[in-house]
């Protein structure tokens, strides 16, 4: 094909224009055509006359510039980064279901390359990491959380605890154990109300998992939790501290022995932010924390009863504008 058979020499460019396509130059009809590729401005030239052949040529070279071999091609462009989380370098080949018009030979050889069991381990794993990242972009947890319970995901399937349990359960306890990790903890309460998985359920399975997958699954101090509810129930910096002070020191109580770290937190946000005038109802905090409304009040109860040893001096130098007359009887 010459360039003077209709055809637009700028629509074919790179390798493609080698194999396939003979260009020449109108004017000087050479054998051997002299043609240079003027990236800078797009457009191919004959480089003995300078006529421009084609004015919208596609730059083909890497958008980077290789100091290490100046000759040959460029071999850093290998595709997408490998994803550290699924195993290989996912150079593999993919067979489209639908690439052939309908005549169904597409699906079946889809279908044959996904019995293969490298496959189905890959895909399995693409799937728990969707739906994790999902659940946890449900509750705007940052990525590190997220990554973290991929990896806790990808330890599980790859020493094989998953067998026999539930997969839903097992994403779950991962993404417990990864707020965890990260130190922004999550109650079982709200990982259930994320993942909709049985609070039995999960409990069972977080405690295998950490039983197999060693120590290194932190512990949930109520001062973060603390510190999200009260944040979440807009209360300010000074009720936040007092609240985990009396939380500490509700702890060690004898009578209030046997009730949950959340419910205690919850009960003395309840306390605090009545004491600091700026009262929260237990409905509010039941909502936030997860707690029954029954069990706020049962606690506050107990703590009420017990406000003389909880509302020591120190507290009222630290919060001018606490008032034990704010707090409300039981
Ligand atoms: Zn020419």
């Amino acid at each position: 094909m010459s360039i003077t058979d209709g055809k637009q020499p700028f629509a074919i460019s790179g390798p493609e224009r080698q194999r396939n396509v003979v260009l020449e130059c109108p004017y000087c009809r050479d054998q051997v055509p002299n043609l240079v590729d003027d990236f800078a401005s797009g457009d191919y030239i004959c480089g003995n006359c300078g006529l421009v052949l084609g004015d919208r040529i596609v730059d083909t070279r890497s958008e980077w510039r290789t100091f290490a071999n100046e000759e040959g091609d460029d071999p850093s462009r290998v595709g997408n980064a490998a994803n550290p989380f699924l195993d290989g370098a996912q150079l593999d080949t993919l067979i489209s279901r639908n690439g052939d018009n309908g005549s169904g030979l597409a699906r079946d050889l889809n279908r044959t390359q996904g019995r293969t069991t490298a496959q189905r381990h890959e895909r399995n794993l693409v799937q728990a990491y969707k739906e994790i990242s999902a659940l946890c972009d449900a509750y705007d947890m940052p990525r590190t959380t997220v990554d973290i319970a991929k990896q806790l995901y990808r330890r599980v399937e790859n020493e094989h605890l998953q067998r026999g349990k539930n997969n839903d359960a097992i994403i779950a306890a991962c993404i417990f154990l990864a707020c965890r990790q990260d130190n922004a903890p999550r109650t079982f309460k709200e990982i259930c109300a994320l993942t909709k998985v049985d609070r039995k359920d999960i409990g069972r399975t977080f405690k295998f998992l950490k039983s197999k997958l060693g120590a290194a699954t932190g512990t949930t101090s109520s001062n973060d939790l603390i510190a999200r509810f009260c944040s979440n129930l807009n209360l300010d910096q000074d009720t936040r501290r007092i609240t985990e002070i009396l939380t500490r020191k509700a702890k060690d109580m004898d009578n209030i022995s046997g009730k949950s770290p959340v419910s205690i937190a919850s009960a003395c946000i309840y306390l605090t932010s009545h004491l600091m005038g700026s009262g929260r109802d237990a409905k509010a905090i039941s909502e936030i924390a997860g707690v029954g409304e029954a069990t706020i009040k049962a606690t506050y109860k107990t703590l009420y009863a017990n406000r003389k040893d909880l509302l020591t001096p120190d507290i009222f130098t630290r919060a001018p504008k606490a008032s034990e007359a704010n707090l409300p009887s039981p």
